[in-house]
């Protein structure tokens, strides 16, 4: 049977269900499960056979979500985490170890440059910031004999930037190190990662994925192509005391990434998703391709009016011809990219915050991502501390907006920014 195309998977991965069984994945919430003979159980632990025995390992619902992202991915085995943030640790945990290094780029994620550039720094690992623009050639003399990862986003929240992924893979390889993408803005809707030369994916599911802003998520794929032998990482060629001496590599082949991260780094810190939420991720993930078209649709009519708008300075939106990074746009998310637009009105602090409050559907909210179109204020929230010198240094301007357009009617939507500029 050929593959299914995105739009297929979202509804159709993960689950098929038996004679006479729900026909959508049910809710098993249970710790543990139960076995007629203690053999059995043993085989379990040695991981000589599959099942369940307890949910911080596995859940069938946990299950249904990891086999349908991995799917949307393209990777072979996927693990759902309790956030966003813990499948960034538990991707890293994996294979970067205290004395080792990490190459990031510098307009990712806040979440993920603080565990970075401060809590990972705490526990001996050092990290590299370089631009989202970097050249191959200078990327490639940032790569120290003790790298491990190079680590970045295919669209950056906030400032909607796009890597090479394909160059930044290239460096990575060259270097027998892994490329780890997130992928939250973009969704394998409209990139995917791997099959540009990406090792492993990871999520925040409470964006996009989620969609209705009701779940916190996160979840890593393995793409399985990324080669462990090349003496970098023992870890996975030489025996896990911690598991009755298993060697990865050997035993589970192209699955050895993913395979120690579920039962050596989800067991000792067990940051698992939990059933109920795998539940509301998979309902979520039923309409993502459908949600996807028409957030990113939303979002390029709402990047065009502002940019036609004489009260907006600039626009930052990655499908606007002119944007610094359409063409990387173009090359790796042709069919759209996401829903967030940033931009810039005149007259700084002040009138962004009159703009504001005249808004009635674009509510306030510290959320990106989901259904419901909502706006934030970077300057007087999320980067309140800082002085308008420090915002500046921070590439936040006094009077940017960023607003993350819903899948409401874009005519409303639109209709509401005219309320706001209105009143400056
Ligand atoms: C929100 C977000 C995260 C963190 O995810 P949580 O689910 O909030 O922990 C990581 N990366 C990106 C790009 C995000 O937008």
């Amino acid at each position: 049977m050929q593959e299914y195309q995105v739009e297929t998977k979202c509804v159709q991965s993960g689950y098929t269900p038996g004679n006479g069984e729900p026909r959508f994945a049910p809710i098993v919430q249970s710790t543990t499960f139960k076995y007629d003979d203690g053999e059995q159980v043993g085989k379990l632990f040695n991981l000589e056979s599959d099942g369940y025995f307890y949910s911080r390992l596995a859940n069938p619902t946990v299950d249904v979500v990891e086999k349908k992202i991995n799917d949307l991915e393209g990777g072979v085995g996927a693990i759902c985490c309790s956030s966003g943030m813990a499948a960034i640790m538990l991707a890293i945990m994996n294979i970067v170890h205290s004395g080792e290094h990490i190459i990031a780029t510098n307009a990712i994620y806040g979440g993920s440059f603080n565990l970075l550039n401060v809590t990972l720094r705490k526990l001996g690992i050092d990290t590299t910031f370089v631009p989202t623009d970097i050249s191959e050639e200078e990327l490639r003399k940032v790569v120290q004999d003790n790298t491990r990862l190079i680590y970045s986003e295919t669209l950056t929240n906030p400032g909607l930037e796009v890597i090479d992924i394909e160059m930044f893979a290239r460096v990575a390889h060259d270097n027998h190190i892994p490329l780890c993408v997130d992928n939250t803005f973009a969704t394998p809707v409209h990139c995917r990662p791997i099959e540009y030369g990406a090792d492993l994916v990871v999520h925040s599911t409470s964006k996009y994925m989620d969609g209705h802003a009701v779940a916190m998520g996160g979840c890593v794929v393995d793409s399985g192509n990324f080669d462990w032998t090349s003496g970098k990482f023992p870890e996975f060629t030489e025996p896990d005391e911690s598991y009755h001496g298993v060697i990865y590599t050997k035993q589970f082949g192209r699955q050895a990434y993913i395979t120690k991260a579920r039962v050596q780094v989800m067991r000792d810190t067990g940051m698992i998703m939990s059933p109920n939420t795998a539940f509301l991720l998979n309902l979520g993930l039923d309409t993502l391709a459908l949600r996807m078209e028409r957030h990113s649709s939303n979002a390029l009519k709402v990047a065009r009016y502002l940019q036609n708008n004489s009260k907006v300075e600039k626009v930052f939106f990655p499908e606007l011809e002119g944007d610094k990074y359409y063409n990387m746009a173009q090359k790796y998310m042709p069919k759209g990219s996401c829903g967030v637009v940033s931009f810039i009105v005149k007259g700084g602090r002040e009138s962004a915050m009159k703009f504001m409050a005249e808004l009635k559907l674009a509510m306030i909210c510290v959320h990106v991502a989901d259904a419901r179109t909502c706006i934030l204020h970077p300057a007087s929230s999320t980067h309140r501390q800082m002085s308008d010198e420090q915002l500046m240094a921070a590439g936040i301007e006094g009077g940017q907006i960023r607003l993350s357009v819903g899948i409401e009617n874009v005519e409303d939507i639109i209709a509401d920014l005219e309320q706001g500029f209105a009143a400056i």
